[in-house]
């Protein structure tokens, strides 16, 4: 699977590419939410730290000079980790919690496999793909950005 899910660029959707961020990140911290998943990323960084750890020594011992091997270390493993940690993310168990996600902002998309259902008519009860009982869309939460932003206007207008 690609690093952002191709739903998010369904024309049909056409979300922007500013949402599309805001979309991504607040499916993580759903997905974040789930203690299993907390697990999972510990161990993922555990795991990283580990193999930075042990590179040092490796690369000693097979004789790389110390200012190449650190370079090696911070150049590209650390880098590599954060796209490692993100890659998984988005491919274990992600997607239900972007369709989640969809769904609070009011796109009526499968909460099972995502796909768009709002080009169908009401009457259409279930989804085509896979047969999942349609249900109403959820209240649409508050934007915490846009609550922000009028606390910030609030006290703009106070000075
Ligand atoms: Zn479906």
């Amino acid at each position: 699977m690609p690093l952002v899910p191709n739903i998010l660029k369904d024309p049909q959707l056409g979300l922007p590419k500013k949402e599309r961020a805001a979309i991504l990140k607040h499916a993580a911290n759903r997905w974040f939410s789930k203690p299993s998943n907390i697990v999972l990323y510990v161990c993922i960084t555990v795991f990283w730290c580990g193999l930075m750890l042990a590179a040092g020594p490796l690369a000693d011992s097979l004789g790389i000079h110390k200012a190449l091997s650190t370079a090696l270390i911070w150049g590209v493993l650390y880098p590599l980790m954060f796209i490692f940690s993100y890659w998984v993310i988005f491919n274990y168990n992600f997607l239900p919690f972007l369709y989640k996600e969809l769904r609070t902002r009011q796109h009526d998309v499968c909460p099972r496999c995502g796909y768009i259902l709002f080009t169908l008519p009401e009457s259409n009860q279930q989804c085509p793909e896979c047969g999942t009982q349609r249900e109403p869309l959820p209240d649409p939460k508050p934007e915490p950005d846009s609550k922000q932003q009028s606390v910030t206007q609030a006290s703009d207008s106070t000075t």
